[in-house]
């Protein structure tokens, strides 16, 4: 099979991959169960990667920031998925809150947090989600009541990535509680301001790693100039701007896993033997990989092909919503096949395809489930 060559990869980028890659094989990759026994990464992965400039790398130098772009973002998020860990939300950072702050920002907002983002010293969260509301985001309970030069906020979120780690929130509250979606503004909370609670980090069935979390706000005061660019009302037009990239990043990673998968399960059906030849001389086994190496070409071409119409800014909402759902729900099912090929080893959680078939199954429900993705695509048709 010819390796397929990304267009939007240049001598840049493979430098950036080779960085990358070392980086997640040193120091995610021998610290899986770490993290799971933890469930969070070391707090000074953050300032290792700042370091090596992989933090905010799509966010301009004058900010601290890499300089780089939407590509050198997701270059990291293929090396992470390819090692196979979900444990840092490096893409939540990065090329989500950052972006929040870098694209809506005020010029003193973008100069506090950005370069401390970019170094390691801030980890971003953003807190959309509440015990009772996910997908329908407008109706978001968590208020932020002006009181002279500061908003005080009440509410409380779930499922945060980051949660644990975060120092920097951005949270989806409403400004005015008498209106729906245009009552939203998003406001940058401080995780060591007064009334901010942390809860437990949440038992996943997956992403064991990832010290996702609730929050809690209790009368948290923050100054009026924490509202996320100038004007109230703002905050889910934002939200609505900014989940696109949210979701090609996901995309990518699934991508990425589909071809993990395929790789992982090569490997082991070419050396494991049952009936006195190898696992892959059965024609059930060629066939499922095939039809696993197609979905992973297939997907390859497509999101290739999103990602260099990100970059040109051409990427349609609809379209990326298509990516969301085709190639989380292809993931899944590579995941799904790939373990069966391992017969009981395929259960073991030491052996990669475990975990992804585990890990990837939430990739269909966050950032927009594949019903929500269904239903933006519906109404463009
Ligand atoms: C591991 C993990 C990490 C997460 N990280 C974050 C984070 O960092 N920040 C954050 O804000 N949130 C985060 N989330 C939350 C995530 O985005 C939500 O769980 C998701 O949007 C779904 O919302 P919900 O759980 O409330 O489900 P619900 O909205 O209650 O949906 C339940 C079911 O109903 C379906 N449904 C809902 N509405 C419709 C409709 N109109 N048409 C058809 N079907 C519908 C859904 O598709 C789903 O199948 C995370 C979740 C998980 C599990």
């Amino acid at each position: 099979m010819t390796a397929h060559r990304s267009k939007w990869m240049d001598d840049d980028l493979h430098a950036l991959r080779d960085l990358a890659r070392s980086f997640c094989e040193q120091e995610l990759e021998p610290n899986t169960e770490k993290f799971i026994e933890q469930h969070s990464v070391d707090r000074d992965l953050w300032n290792k990667a700042g370091e090596l400039g992989l933090l905010c790398m799509s966010v301009p130098e004058e900010y601290g920031g890499g300089g780089g772009n939407f590509a050198h973002e997701a270059v990291l998020m293929e090396e992470q998925a390819r090692v196979g860990d979900t444990a840092w939300g490096v893409s939540v950072h990065s090329t989500i809150v950052a972006h929040y702050v870098l694209t809506y920002g005020t010029e003193e907002q973008k100069r506090t947090w950005l370069p401390k983002m970019a170094n390691g010293e801030t980890v971003g969260a953003i807190a959309m989600t509440e015990p009772g509301t996910g997908s329908d985001l407008q109706a978001v309970k968590t208020k932020a009541v002006r009181d002279g030069d500061e908003y005080v906020v009440n509410g409380s979120k779930t499922f945060i990535t980051n949660g644990g780690q975060a120092d920097l929130i951005v949270v989806a509250a409403k400004t005015d509680t008498s209106a729906g979606a245009s009552g939203i503004s998003l406001l940058l909370v401080e995780a060591d301001r007064a009334g901010f609670r942390r809860g437990r980090l949440l038992d996943k069935l997956g992403q064991k790693g990832q010290d996702t979390a609730e929050l809690f706000f209790e009368d948290v005061r923050v100054p009026v100039s924490n509202l996320l660019g100038t004007a109230e009302g703002q905050g889910f037009l934002q939200l609505m701007q900014q989940l696109p990239q949210e979701r090609l990043i996901i995309a990518i990673g699934a991508v990425a896993a589909i071809e993990s998968a395929l790789k992982h399960t090569l490997r082991y059906t070419k050396e494991r033997h049952a009936f006195g030849k190898p696992l892959f001389a059965f024609q059930n086994t060629k066939f499922k990989l095939a039809e696993v190496a197609t979905d992973a070409t297939i997907a390859r071409i497509f999101i290739d092909d999103c990602i260099a119409k990100h970059l040109r800014g051409e990427l349609d909402i609809p379209t990326v919503a298509m990516a969301k759902w085709w190639t989380t729900e292809r993931a899944m099912v590579a995941a799904d096949e790939c373990l069966q090929l391992h017969g009981g080893y395929g259960y073991m959680t030491e052996y990669p395809i475990a975990r992804m078939w585990v890990d990837q199954r939430v990739q269909k429900i966050y950032a927009g489930t594949t019903e929500i993705m269904k239903e933006i695509i519906a109404r463009s048709l």
